[in-house]
């Protein structure tokens, strides 16, 4: 009841009709390269994008938490629209070389924003647009950009808690045709990162954080993903920063814990990085 008590805004979004409830979605992104070429990952976002039109309705617009766009405060695009970001360096031409020119939603910004009572969210009028944490994963499954976008930053001083807390107050977009997409990785260690391993190797820190994530997931347990930090050094190991994880916390929090959940790759990425993703809905 809390959640819903604190949305104020829910019964006055007029930019978002009510829909048949969407989905969320946590997406491992891992390497940017797997926005291009064909590749496991890259096929299974096409798949899942197909998947809009059949099991679920097409998405008004889709709510993006990237890993990669840490402010203090909490900020949501207000661009009409938002630039392509490629926030990497070291890379071949053709991945500098994509863009997702997906409209901006500002309006509708505006209204999600006043909807949230705590914490305040801010609308970014000019620094943020598209970082690679959104399009490389928006890119394989919505291709033709047609479906405004937002993405909403991380406070990344607040504390876990907080973020699966505001999650659980966007819950209610999902009956607005918002399609709400956490990304980031469960496991994230680039320090650690081996090239030179396949999809199902990893080191056995990054097997016990990921078997533990999944099970929690499994269960339901979902306000105890938040509580990770209590797992120590294991928990050093998976996320010596862990922005890579938020992303998950504010998909869980707006998923419901008796909600049927599934998972997509559930493989890894130089034995550091876990690209297990969630679906719930
Ligand atoms: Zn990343």
């Amino acid at each position: 009841m809390a959640a819903v008590a604190a949305w104020a805004g829910v019964g006055s979004l007029p930019a978002l009709a009510r829909s048949p409830r969407m989905p969320v979605l946590f997406l491992g992104h891992g390497s940017p390269m797997n926005a291009i070429g064909d590749n496991a990952f890259r096929r299974s976002w096409q798949a899942l994008g197909a998947e809009f039109g059949t099991t679920w309705a097409r998405p008004q617009l889709i709510l993006c938490i990237s890993a990669h766009w840490i402010t203090r405060g909490w900020y949501l695009t207000g661009k009409a629209q938002p630039k392509t970001i490629h926030d990497f360096g070291g890379f071949p031409q053709e991945l500098f070389d994509q863009q997702y020119p997906a409209p901006g939603a500002p309006a509708k910004a505006r209204e999600i924003a006043a909807g949230v009572a705590q914490p305040k969210l801010k609308l970014d009028e000019g620094e943020w647009g598209y970082d690679h944490g959104t399009w490389s994963v928006l890119k394989p499954m919505f291709p033709q950009a047609d479906i405004p976008v937002l993405q909403l930053s991380l406070d990344y001083d607040r504390p876990p808690q907080e973020h699966f807390a505001l999650g659980r107050q966007l819950k209610a977009l999902r009956d607005r045709g918002v399609l709400i997409v956490g990304s980031g990785n469960i496991v994230h260690n680039l320090r650690a990162s081996r090239r030179d391993a396949n999809a199902m190797q990893a080191y056995p820190w990054a097997f016990e954080f990921d078997a533990k994530t999944k099970a929690l997931l499994e269960q339901g347990k979902l306000a105890e993903l938040a509580d990770f930090q209590k797992l120590g050094p294991l928990a050093q190991q998976a996320h010596p920063t862990h922005d890579h994880y938020l992303p998950l916390l504010h998909a869980a929090g707006a998923a419901d814990p008796g909600e049927k959940v599934r998972f997509l790759n559930e493989r890894y990425q130089s034995a550091s990085i876990a690209m297990r993703s969630v679906v719930w809905g």
